[in-house]
């Protein structure tokens, strides 16, 4: 019998549970023994054979293996062997980079450290989802994630989302009541909720009973990885231009195999030809050198606590123009502590820091008050705890320090009333729970309704704002009297004096409630009593002051939207420096003006590089992101709750937090915090460019040696009417790409960024990398390398034209010439300075690279079998100088140039 159709009592009995208790740490023992742990195994997104496959099916390859076929027919088995030879070897290192680059993605998936809320032996504890088992009791709550199959036990207008296992995309309703005795499909099952699934509202609690792969996303196993390889708008014009470059190349070759026909060459002459133009124009490699930098680009980020969920977004990340980042949990660590409090016209502070109860209360002469003396004061301090939801619990293995449950808003009041003397069980026992009016960013305030003994009192707490706007008395001099808009002035002046001091602060009152068994948020939310406010530290995150620096400096623009007042905002802004040129402090704007001024009202203050939002609500978030791309802004907002997943959704780099964040957050986000810092997020942005300019090092300098190929490949077309032979043949172009620069190209991907990486502005996403600039320098490389080097053949070549081995020696210098060619031309590429700057050394990886690439030719010009098959000549000592010259040479011719288009234009230097 499936779990949904049996009865609670039954499924906790099987389980060996407990509804109120939850598991004893004895069967927790016995359980995670026997179903191990809670998590689900990693599938692959693509077939392993299919991706082998793939590398075989590019026009390049096909060429190449009806070429070797074609030698094999005219008895060329020399030939047609190492043509095939490479085209294997092609085809494996291509599917090597692919395969290594899905490695790299799937081992990133599941840093984000998954918590949830257990009951255990009675207490309430926060662990880690892998260590869940069946018969654990959960609580959930809205935006969180399901982190098991869960049977309900109980819940309160409770839905979740199921797309990942229905497809469908509204929210489903949950209720533990539901019951059934007909065999269901997931969709139709009420009572139950499924890992992988997220809650869309409410709250509610569970029993687990099935972990890992026996759940139901277990047994279909879709939890395929998300980061998809071909993605990346780069990813994208690269392949568009190996298309087009490849279908040119057909033409050509077919031109050309044509007229050395018609010439009455021998066909194997005239199909050498037409090869020898397809290996050197198109760039093979490319794509798989292009999906492994990212990749290794992802997996970067990650180590720098970035997690990007799409290739894509490593790449938008770079171009990023304005950071539109919420003020708690992302600039501040939302670890809140309460430090002082007003009430009855008095203010007092409190000690200590964090969640831990060790503190105590001093009025304002600085007087320790014992916590048997604390009067009325610890009643205000009970009602703190009473309107909140939070809870705190000592360290324990998986928290190093007291911590929080839920909210730290929420918690940070228990932590008070700890420290004010209360037993929170005792509190719990005697004030019980009926109903809660949880916090929503709308409001601004949350209420909860507890019975004690025979009466009903709704505690409220929220912005001072709100909650004195829903405010008609007051306690003053002791007793309760009317609230008037004297007072109320007079509570916000004061209040904003906190403020100043970048303190939050949380206002509280209550109002007694007839018992009654349906409450309404509207008729509970209204004349209260107000009864004073606490005072909170939020400590900023570290770097936060260092990273906005580098945001200016790189001109983006930095907007912080809260949901807190004014004075708050702006104290904070000073604090991290925030502030516009002349160190002006930023224009706040509120909700209300917001909502009063137009789109060009606002457009032109965007023009600010630092602007405060105050009191926002997720809707005026959404309009300042949608304002801001429709400016053609690059924007990276942070989110974190269920209301902020369309800004999420709709900016181009939706940021939420691992720590603190909401998995609904998460899923709606492209990038992931794991430190939950802002720092990161420019850590992230330098990255992203990084990352590109790796990557139009790579394609740039990939493309111009196929330009020198060519050269060379046509001047022996035209050198053969004059009675020269060919500089190069094919499986030596083939041979350059594979061993003379694949490597030091592929570690082109680890090239630490130039100093002034994040001075530049960013770069418009939508410009091609190979722009006729680009395409006009990288002719210009490939001509340049192309022709030198077959100065270099016509050199060897008459120098001793009846040399035993001459036309051999000539085309191994012409082979080595072009890759000691596009030695020079990577390296002058890889930097905007001179490059024999302190840059030249700065990437271990390439130095590697270049020292395995010199190795691998030192073998193929000198082990004779290599000489049988690539037709290559074992060179003397002194023949090294011409291919040495070609280097300086192109270098040279490379580095003049650069210096001087640097002063033209500097982003179209090559
Ligand atoms: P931000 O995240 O920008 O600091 P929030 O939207 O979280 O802003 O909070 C806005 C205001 O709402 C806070 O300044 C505070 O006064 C109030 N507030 C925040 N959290 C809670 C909560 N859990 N309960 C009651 N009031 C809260
Ligand atoms: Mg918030």
């Amino acid at each position: 019998m499936e779990f949904y159709g049996q009865n609670i009592k039954d499924i906790i009995e099987q389980l060996n549970s407990n509804a109120r208790r939850g598991l004893s740490e004895n069967v927790v023992l016995s359980a995670r023994n026997k179903y191990g742990s809670n998590t689900l195994k990693v599938t692959r997104n693509r077939n392993t054979l299919k991706m082998l496959f793939a590398q075989f099916t590019s026009p390049l390859v096909l060429i190449l293996i009806v070429a070797s076929i074609v030698s094999f027919f005219l008895g060329q088995e020399r030939d047609g062997s190492i043509l095939l030879m490479i085209v294997v070897l092609n085809a494996l290192i291509g599917f090597y980079q692919e395969w290594n680059a899905e490695n790299i993605l799937a081992s990133l998936k599941n840093l984000v450290v998954e918590k949830c809320v257990v009951i255990r032996q009675g207490n309430t504890l926060e662990i880690f989802v892998e260590d869940l088992v069946p018969g654990d009791v959960v609580k959930l709550s809205e935006g969180e994630g399901v982190p098991a199959d869960i049977r309900l036990i109980d819940s309160k207008d409770f839905s979740t989302n199921e797309f990942i296992l229905t497809g469908e995309s509204l929210p489903s309703n949950k209720d533990y009541l539901f019951t059934t005795d007909k065999v269901l499909n997931i969709s139709e099952i009420k009572n139950c909720i499924f890992m992988g699934t997220t809650v869309a509202r409410g709250e509610a609690t569970g029993i687990v009973y099935a972990t890992g792969m026996q759940t139901e996303i277990g047994k279909i196993s879709t939890s395929s990885q998300k980061i998809k390889i071909a993605d990346a708008p780069i990813q994208i014009e690269i392949a568009d231009v190996a298309k087009k470059l490849t279908f040119v190349t057909l033409i050509i070759a077919a031109f050309l195999f044509g007229i050395r026909l018609l010439l009455h060459d021998s066909l194997v002459l005239a199909l050498v030809f037409s090869v020898s133009v397809a290996a050197a124009m198109v760039p093979e490699g490319l794509p798989a050198q292009i999906s492994m930098a990212l990749a290794l680009a992802i997996a970067r980020l990650t180590k720098r606590k970035a997690i990007v969920k799409r290739m894509a977004s490593a790449q938008t990340l770079g171009s990023a123009t304005v950071i539109a980042s919420d003020k708690t949990g992302t600039i501040t660590k939302n670890e809140m502590t309460i430090t002082g409090c007003y009430f009855n016209g008095e203010s007092f502070s409190v000690s200590g820091l964090g969640y831990e109860p060790l503190g105590s209360i001093s009025n304002e002469q600085g007087k320790v008050l014992k916590k048997d003396s604390l009067g009325n004061l610890k009643i205000f301090f009970l009602s703190g705890f009473l309107s909140s939801t939070g809870k705190i619990n000592p360290p324990d293995k998986y928290h190093p320090s007291w911590y929080s449950i839920g909210d730290p808003t929420e918690a940070s009041f228990a932590t008070l009333a700890m420290k004010a003397g209360f037993t929170l069980e005792e509190i719990e026992k005697n004030y019980v729970f009926i109903k809660a009016f949880r916090f929503d960013s709308f409001r601004k305030r949350a209420t909860i309704i507890r019975k004690h003994k025979d009466k009903t009192i709704a505690s409220v707490k929220g912005s001072i704002e709100s909650v004195l706007g829903v405010s008609t008395k007051l306690i003053a001099n002791g007793k309760i009297e009317e609230l008037t808009a004297e007072n109320r002035k007079q509570i916000i002046s004061l209040a904003a004096a906190f403020s100043q001091n970048a303190l939050r602060v949380i206002a509280i009152a209550y109002k007694d409630l007839e018992t009654k068994e349906e409450y309404s948020i509207d008729e509970v939310e209204k004349d209260l009593t107000f009864a004073g406010f606490v005072t909170m530290f939020d400590p900023p995150n570290e770097g936060v002051k260092s990273a906005i620096e580098q945001v200016f400096k790189a001109h983006m623009k930095v907007f912080m939207i809260t949901g807190d007042n004014e004075v708050t905002a702006k104290a904070i802004a000073k604090n991290i420096g925030l502030m516009n040129e002349g160190n002006e402090l930023p224009t706040v704007i509120n909700s209300t003006t917001l909502q009063t001024m137009s789109d060009d009202d606002l457009k032109n203050v965007f023009q600010k590089r630092a602007l405060l939002f105050s009191r926002v609500s997720p809707d005026d978030k959404l309009r300042i992101v949608d304002l801001l791309m429709k400016l053609g802004e690059i924007v990276a907002v942070t989110g974190d709750g269920v209301n902020d997943t369309l800004s999420l959704k709709r900016a181009d780099i939706g940021v939420a937090m691992g720590k603190n964040g909401s998995k609904v957050a998460q899923e709606a986000a492209n990038m992931i915090l794991l430190d939950d810092n802002f720092a990161t997020i420019v850590v992230a942005v330098k990255e992203g460019r990084t990352i590109f300019r790796n990557l139009e090092k790579t394609i740039k300098t990939n493309l111009s040696s196929n330009m020198a190929e060519l050269i060379c490949v046509l001047f022996g077309f035209v050198g053969s009417f004059l009675g020269v032979a060919t500089p190069i043949l094919a499986v030596q172009i083939l041979l350059i790409d594979l061993v003379g620069e694949m490597f030091p190209l592929i570690m082109l991907a680890y090239d630490p960024p130039e100093k002034n990486i994040m001075d530049n502005r960013p770069r418009n996403p939508k410009d091609k990398i190979l722009t006729k600039t680009a395409m006009k320098g990288i002719a210009f490389s490939g001509i340049v390398m192309g022709i030198v080097a077959y100065v270099a053949f016509l050199y060897c070549f008459f120098m001793n034209p009846m040399g035993i081995g001459n036309y051999e020696k000539a085309i191994t210098i012409t082979f080595v010439s072009i890759i000691f060619g596009q030695y020079a031309n990577l390296l002058s590429r890889r930097t905007y300075k001179n490059v024999f700057g302190r840059y030249l050394f700065s990437n271990r990886n390439l130095l590697l690279a270049f020292t395995l690439s010199i190795f691998c030719i030192v073998l193929i010009v000198y082990i004779p079998i290599f000489n049988l098959y690539f037709h290559t000549f074992p060179l003397q000592v002194m023949d090294w100088s011409l291919p040495i010259s070609v280097g300086i040479i192109c270098l040279l011719i490379f580095e003049i140039k650069k210096s001087i288009t640097k002063k033209v234009n500097i982003n179209s230097i090559i």
